[in-house]
């Protein structure tokens, strides 16, 4: 069974303690995983205003506890309070990621930006976002990113093509059920898509009783010999007030033989067959317990 995580760093009170947390539950194992940071404002703030336009937020909120998760200064980020940059915090950060034997990539620049505006963004724009948080990285870690991963698994022919543009060697864009090459129309990306194959934890917490226990043995239930499963975790909350369960987690998916891959080992592994991926569709969707619409692999 094999098992890529994916680790999303959304803001920067996950990147500087939630990040160095996970460090070290990893690094005990000899566990490797992908890292994705967005590099821009924390602007988490402003999320709190999707509470009037996205149905199913404030209920998702309460019922994950996210002003106690965040903690009140984060909700209050590019709202009553200044967005701090989380780039500056990189190179005294990111250069220890990649030397404990993990990958690093791209969470996009401004999370909260991409997240609500990404379907009304131009090539331009998602340029710019993309190019900044590359800057960024590049000053981190002197090389760019080769992975990307959406925020809030917002994806459109645009960002694909931008991403394709700037020679991305895969992205972890979408939810779905494996690799594939990704169509959105009549438009297909030439950019390599690995989809998180699992539910997240943010998303099935407190949902008919659910608790982190539950939602981890829900996931060790879901490894599959045959198929490598992609899961999502984040530095806020994997990494912060759900940390003990993560690490029985990992303890419990080791005793069950489970292995884990770097998102960006398994590209290039793909990458030497690209015919034997399926091309699909891209369409918008909902998923149990997240608020909004995400991009999701369409199987027939
Ligand atoms: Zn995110």
């Amino acid at each position: 069974m094999r098992l890529g995580l994916k680790i999303d760093v959304d803001t920067l009170g996950g990147f500087r303690e939630g990040v160095p947390a996970l460090l070290e539950v990893l690094g005990r194992r000899g566990v490797p995983a992908s890292f994705y940071v967005s590099l821009g404002p924390d602007n988490s703030g402003r999320a709190i205003f999707r509470v009037f336009r996205q149905e199913g937020f404030l209920e998702k909120m309460l019922r994950t506890r996210a002003p106690s998760v965040y903690g009140l200064r984060t909700m209050f980020y590019g709202t009553l309070l200044p967005a701090p940059l989380i780039g500056p915090a990189a190179p005294g950060i990111l250069p220890g990621v990649v030397a404990a034997g993990h990958e690093v990539g791209l969470h996009g620049f401004d999370h909260v930006r991409w997240h609500d505006r990404l379907v009304k963004m131009g090539f331009g724009e998602v340029a710019r976002e993309i190019d900044a948080a590359q800057e960024s990285f590049r000053a981190a870690l002197g090389r760019p990113a080769a992975g990307f991963a959406a925020p809030g698994w917002q994806s459109t022919a645009v960002s694909r093509a931008v991403l394709a543009a700037r020679r991305f060697r895969y992205a972890s864009d979408t939810r779905g059920e494996g690799p594939y090459w990704p169509r959105f129309g009549a438009e297909q990306s030439s950019l390599l898509e690995l989809p998180t194959t699992l539910p997240t934890l943010d998303e099935l917490l407190g949902l008919q009783g659910c608790r982190a226990a539950d939602f981890f043995r829900l996931v060790l239930n879901r490894l599959n010999p045959k198929k490598p499963q992609v899961l999502t975790i984040h530095a806020e909350l994997e990494g912060g007030p759900f940390l003990a369960d993560f690490a029985r987690f990992l303890d419990m998916a080791g005793d069950r033989g489970a292995t884990f891959f770097r998102l960006g080992d398994w590209a290039e592994e793909l990458l030497q067959a690209p015919g034997a991926l399926p091309v699909c569709n891209v369409a918008m969707g909902r998923l149990p317990g997240r608020a909004g619409r995400v991009a999701c692999q369409v199987t027939a």
